[in-house]
């Protein structure tokens, strides 16, 4: 399909009216039984007519420009109307290396679905392009599993990657396709960074991320887990020893709260809750591994409003309906839901399940009980004031309105910095605010010889997709380095 619009023979204005094909998804008593995903795929035949919604616009379409890694999303539209499904597959596949993985935790309403003509048209809906991507990946894996493609001849030339979340594992297939040996460091048990160790498995199946894995294995991407560069290696070891190296460690320390009590029992850090309670046993750090699942109490709060925070928020829920208690999960957040920074479709799945929001209300300390358990929490309500740097009005605290609510657990999902380490271990590597690693936007090159950087780890965090984006683009320019060298 060279040109997707030569044989255009479609009604705009009808298709303009067609009314949108929703997704099943399990109802909320069911989901809170369980902690995989919830989302049902599209029948083949629902995924033709969503598709054929589709108003084929002019090329540069704005679904595609607003895509970070450019899929050719109109394409795509007309392959799955024609029930072409594998051929769709492909087009993705061409320039996105996990789609079977953007396809879920992307923000589609802010990236392709938010651009698509539709949302501001008639029918008021875009065309539903992340679950029809969903749709046709899980049925090309279903039918052909995920193809392997191909891998250029040995180059000679070896690159260190060190971490395996989005941004390495793009990286990563990208240098061994072009016949560089790739090795992938890892601090965790198991290759995926966040995507195994932040977003729940009802989100994002475990199970989607390990084939991945696996696919990477299959054509020769070696994996070292356990391994924490910087802890266990130096840095200057791996610069000497490989051709190339590409950091991409994420943001991943948790914003320390400075909270009175923030050490009680029942006050957990988001990324230890998650990973407690959604990673399987086996692949969490062994000194998560040993704690297992968090027992959450009867009365649960959450204190953030970002996408962590939803994430923690259902899995609580999820947590006091396996303990048999009455759903009581609150998630407190000191701005109004218009400034939440997380994901709207995540919001209402969470209020579907049953989750309460308490708006323009922040802690001012815990409280514990003489044994040290948590028991209840004093909170300050807030107003908005002036914006602050991030363009958004900064809560005020308004004084005298302080109040308590009993609780019995906390999930402090304050957001992350990157850990500075390499950059204090290593002052050739230049870094700037709290340890983000300086490199070139375009092809991640740092200030240190042969050392590229991308991700969160560079850019402080942010989505998925973006992560996968740089890793391509230093995977780009490494390939230009090395074959000139
Ligand atoms: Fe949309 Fe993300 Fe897929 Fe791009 S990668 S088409 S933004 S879901």
């Amino acid at each position: 399909m060279a040109d997707r619009r030569a044989d255009l023979n479609i009604d705009r204005k009808s298709r303009a009216y067609q009314p949108m094909q929703p997704v099943a998804k399990q109802d909320a008593s069911q989901r809170l039984e369980h902690f995989n995903e919830i989302y049902l795929n599209y029948e083949a035949e629902i995924a033709c007519i969503e598709a054929g919604r589709c108003i084929q616009c002019p090329d540069p379409a704005p679904c595609q420009q607003a895509c970070p890694l450019g899929n050719d999303i109109p394409t795509v539209m007309r392959l799955v109307e024609n029930g072409r499904f594998i051929e769709a597959a492909n087009v993705y596949r061409q320039t996105s290396p996990m789609p079977e993985i953007c396809s879920r935790v992307c923000p589609q309403e802010r990236l392709c679905e938010g651009s698509c003509t539709h949302g501001g048209g008639t029918s008021g809906e875009p065309v539903r392009i992340g679950k029809i991507e969903k749709f046709v990946i899980d049925y090309q894996i279903a039918t052909e599993g995920i193809p392997l493609g191909t891998v250029a001849l040995d180059t000679g030339k070896r690159v260190a990657i060190v971490g395996g979340g989005p941004s390495g594992l793009a990286a990563a297939e990208s240098l061994r396709r072009k016949g560089h040996a790739v090795t992938v460091y890892d601090a965790n048990p198991f290759p995926g960074g966040l995507l195994i160790y932040g977003i729940p498995a009802f989100k994002l199946s475990k199970d989607r991320v390990a084939a991945k894995v696996k696919q990477l294995e299959t054509i020769g991407v070696r994996f070292v887990p356990n391994t924490r560069i910087g802890r266990d290696i130096p840095l200057s070891q791996l610069t000497a020893e490989y051709d190339a190296v590409y950091v991409a460690v994420g943001a991943n320390k948790e914003v320390p709260a400075n909270w009175e009590g923030a050490n009680l029992k029942g006050v957990y850090q988001a990324g230890e809750f998650l990973i407690r309670a959604n990673v399987p046993r086996p692949l969490q750090p062994p000194h998560l591994a040993e704690s297992g699942r968090p027992v959450v109490g009867r009365r649960v709060f959450v204190i953030g409003g970002g996408d962590t925070a939803m994430d923690c928020v259902r899995t609580a829920l999820r947590l006091q309906k396996a303990q048999g208690y009455k759903l009581d999960v609150t998630c407190a957040y000191r701005r109004t839901e218009a400034e939440m920074p997380g994901c709207r479709v995540e919001r209402a799945n969470a209020r579907e399940e049953g989750a309460r929001f308490e708006w323009l209300t922040a802690p001012k300390r815990f409280i514990g009980d003489k044994d040290g358990n948590l028991i209840g929490i004093e909170f300050i309500r807030m107003r908005l004031g002036e914006p602050d740097s991030s363009g958004r009005r900064r809560p005020v605290p308004i004084e005298g309105s302080e109040y308590m609510e009993p609780a019995d657990t906390v999930a402090l999902a304050l957001g992350y910095w990157p850990d500075a380490t390499l950059g204090e271990q290593n002052p050739e590597l230049q870094t700037h605010d709290w340890g983000l690693i300086v490199a070139d936007p375009q092809t991640g090159k740092t200030t240190m010889t042969n050392v590229w950087a991308g991700g969160d780890a560079v850019t402080g965090p942010d989505l998925v997709v973006t992560a996968i984006r740089a890793g391509l683009h230093a995977a780009e320019s490494i390939h230009l380095y090395l074959s000139q060298s």
